[in-house]
């Protein structure tokens, strides 16, 4: 298996194979870039095929880890590590420990947190052999409310910070009456159409769990649309909050919408779909921009921060936008191109 040939390697400054006989772990660190500051990124553990699926995984997903952390202005780099394995049969404590021996052999250049498949009671065994570990208690919220440690309410207010900065800019309009879909009613989707009922949006919403989409019909007048439906919705606003690649080349010519807000990671399936967008008129808010609130909560949860200041510097997501959406039309390049360019400005000339 090559790294320095393979597609997803990215100059990553280092990648660390790690493998314990006793517990059975293999993961893999990969620390794409430090220039803003030591690395941060979650713990992923996944049963992979094989580990090459598990390299190409840490490869692309530290790589993003850092033109997130740079777009949201965090003296942070982009981290990552994968744990090879099916979480619900290999996992254990004694492997948990090893896997914080292995962060700590990072010396700090990179910081853990939770991922798929990885709770924070796992981080809190890690931590017991690093001090590098992020993300196992929370001092405050963004909006001054009790904290648990979840990141999600800062991500879903990120969301809807960028998805009404977007309507106004794309639309020229306030979210009243505005037709929103929101596909995914989890951790985010939910709480991001609670926000946008608030402000007056109509909403279209839909989930593979039934009792999801009833409790949103129920609490917020929302429109039920069956998963497979739902790019057909007549709508202004679309905004994918469940899994990745749902614009796709299936479902772009069946979106009608004029503006792209969502939570989820990884939206367009190829890049070159960010084009095919600008040339329909769709506005695009590049993924890893607007659903940056849960990365700069858990940034502030490690400084001697204050909620006001977390709060501040997740609203700032909506400047950071229109930053991108006016370069983009200066340009006449698509919005996810634009955003890579600006990321690699900051952290290539560090
Ligand atoms: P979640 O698992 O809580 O919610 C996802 C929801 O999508 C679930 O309710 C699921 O039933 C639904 N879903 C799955 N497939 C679907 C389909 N085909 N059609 C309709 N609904 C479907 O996850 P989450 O934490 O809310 O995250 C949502 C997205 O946002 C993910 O892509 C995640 O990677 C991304 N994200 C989350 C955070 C965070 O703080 N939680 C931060 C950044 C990005």
């Amino acid at each position: 298996m090559s790294v320095f040939d393979h597609k997803e390697f990215d100059n990553h400054e280092q990648v660390a194979f790690f493998s314990d006989k006793q517990t059975g772990l293999q993961a893999i660190i990969a620390v794409h870039n430090t220039n803003l500051g030591p690395s941060l990124g979650g713990c992923r553990m996944w049963p992979y095929a094989d580990s090459a699926e598990a390299l190409n995984d840490v490869l692309r997903l530290s790589r993003g880890m850092t033109y997130k952390a740079a777009m949201a202005q965090l003296k942070l780099g982009g981290g990552k590590a994968v744990i090879l394995g099916d979480p619900r049969k290999h996992k254990s404590p004694e492997m948990m420990r090893a896997m914080g021996r292995f962060v700590e052999q990072m010396g700090g250049r990179y910081i853990t947190a939770e991922d798929s498949g990885i709770a924070v009671s796992d981080i809190k065994l890690m931590g017991e052999s690093t001090q590098h570990i992020s993300g196992v208690s929370a001092k405050y919220r963004y909006d001054g409310g009790e904290a648990d440690g979840n990141p999600a309410p800062s991500t879903a207010f990120g969301v809807f910070t960028g998805l009404k900065a977007s309507v106004e800019y794309a639309l020229k309009t306030d979210l009243k009456g505005v037709r929103v879909a929101v596909q995914g009613l989890g951790h985010v989707g939910y709480r991001l159409a609670k926000h946008l009922h608030e402000h007056g949006a109509k909403l279209f919403v839909t989930d593979i769990y039934e009792d999801s989409i009833a409790r949103a019909v129920e609490e917020f007048g929302a429109v039920a649309v069956a998963p497979r439906d739902i790019f057909d919705a007549e709508v202004d606003v679309y905004a994918p909050c469940a899994m990745g690649a749902s614009i796709n080349h299936n479902t772009i010519e069946r979106i009608s919408a004029k503006v792209i807000a969502g939570a989820a990671n990884n939206q367009l399936a190829e890049e070159s779909l960010g084009e095919v967008l600008r040339q329909k008129g769709v506005l695009y808010a590049p993924d890893y921009v607007i659903n940056a609130g849960g990365v700069i909560d858990i940034y502030h949860q490690r400084m001697l921060s204050t909620a006001e200041a977390m709060r501040a510097h997740i609203e700032g997501i909506a400047d950071t936008l229109l930053e991108i959406y006016t370069r983009s039309e200066q340009n006449q390049q698509p919005t996810n191109v634009v955003s890579n360019s600006i990321a690699e400005e900051r952290f290539l000339t560090e």
